[in-house]
């Protein structure tokens, strides 16, 4: 389906390029490489203004504010959390104690339980190690290890742009309603797919559909902190919802075509992994050339984590 009808808009900022998709809709989609590790988002509905993710640097947060604010001269209500993974939460701490964060209960938990813990690992690496990584990061050959590299670096980087990781205030759940002048906002959470406790959120009069990471354009999702499986009848449901165009955790603007691709690459990696494990096989040895084609061009470093991640599991499940 053509997004033609989406509009760009003449925001300024090194981390993402702005979208208005709908009369109250707008998408930050990060640029490549940039810090602001995920995409992220604001919806205007009267009453309110709401944020959907903070991304992994209080600068990229800083503009996502700023952009919020010259589009719609107000102040945010209320943040929407998607997971509790630290490219969409960070920002969260530059938001004083008028804007509400709010995410599903099992995120909050999953926010306790390891965003706290990988915040304090971060905050506490040794700035020499840091050093030590940039400087491996010029000599390295292996493209895979580029890319872990650099991943470390930015989350690295990242998180110690904070001084504490602010927790959402407002949990629920299995849904709710922010009800605006004319519009709603839908919060719905899922138990298990990309993490235990993904939201979205969904604007039904204007078909629009944020979908933190339960979708991946046309890129390897991270399927190792929640349920494969479960992610599978996620997306079935996902994909019976009423909308147009969904902004992903990570990627470009979508539709249901791109719901529909990352289904069908976990079914095929979930295939692919149980095939090399009952042939005695390993894992590590599928390519990208063993998937359809449609599939075969994607790149990140989730490609070598998927593999290692599913071998594990499917052994144990
Ligand atoms: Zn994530």
């Amino acid at each position: 389906m053509s997004l033609d009808y989406v509009k760009k808009l003449d925001f300024e900022s090194d981390f993402f390029d702005l979208y208005k998709l709908s009369e109250s809709t707008y998408g930050a989609i990060a640029k490549t490489d940039s810090m602001m590790g995920s995409n992220a988002g604001f919806i205007d509905i009267g009453d309110y203004l709401i944020i959907i993710d903070t991304t992994l640097t209080a600068k990229a947060a800083e503009d996502l504010k700023r952009a919020s604010y010259q589009y719609t001269q107000k102040e945010p209500s209320f943040i929407v959390i998607t997971h509790y993974h630290m490219d969409h939460i960070v920002g969260n701490s530059i938001f004083d104690k008028s804007t509400q964060i709010i995410t599903s209960d099992r995120t909050l938990m999953n926010i306790r339980n390891e965003s706290t813990k990988s915040f304090e690992q971060f905050n506490n690496f040794d700035p020499k190690k840091i050093a030590e990584l940039e400087e491996s990061l010029k000599i390295e050959t292996d493209e895979e290890k580029i890319l872990d590299i650099q991943n470390d670096l930015r989350f690295l980087k990242g998180v110690r742009t904070i001084k504490f990781l602010r927790e959402p205030n407002l949990t629920f759940k299995n849904g709710c309603i922010i009800h605006g002048d004319n519009k709603n906002v839908h919060l719905q959470s899922f138990p298990k797919a990309h993490t235990d406790g993904d939201v979205i959120a969904y604007i039904p009069e204007e078909k629009v559909l944020f979908a933190g990471d339960l979708l991946f354009a046309n890129r390897d999702p991270w399927i190792g902190s929640g349920d494969p499986e479960g992610w599978l009848s996620v997306n079935d449901e996902l994909m019976a919802i009423d909308f147009k165009i969904t902004v992903p955790g990570h990627g470009d603007l979508a539709s249901k075509a791109e719901f529909y691709l990352e289904s069908k690459y976990i079914k095929e990696l979930i295939d692919l992994v149980r095939n090399k494990i009952s042939a005695g096989e390993e894992p590590t040895q599928i390519t990208r050339e063993d998937f359809s084609k449609e599939l075969q061009s994607w790149n990140s470093i989730c490609f070598g984590w998927n593999i290692n991640f599913l071998a594990e599991y499917l052994k144990n499940s």
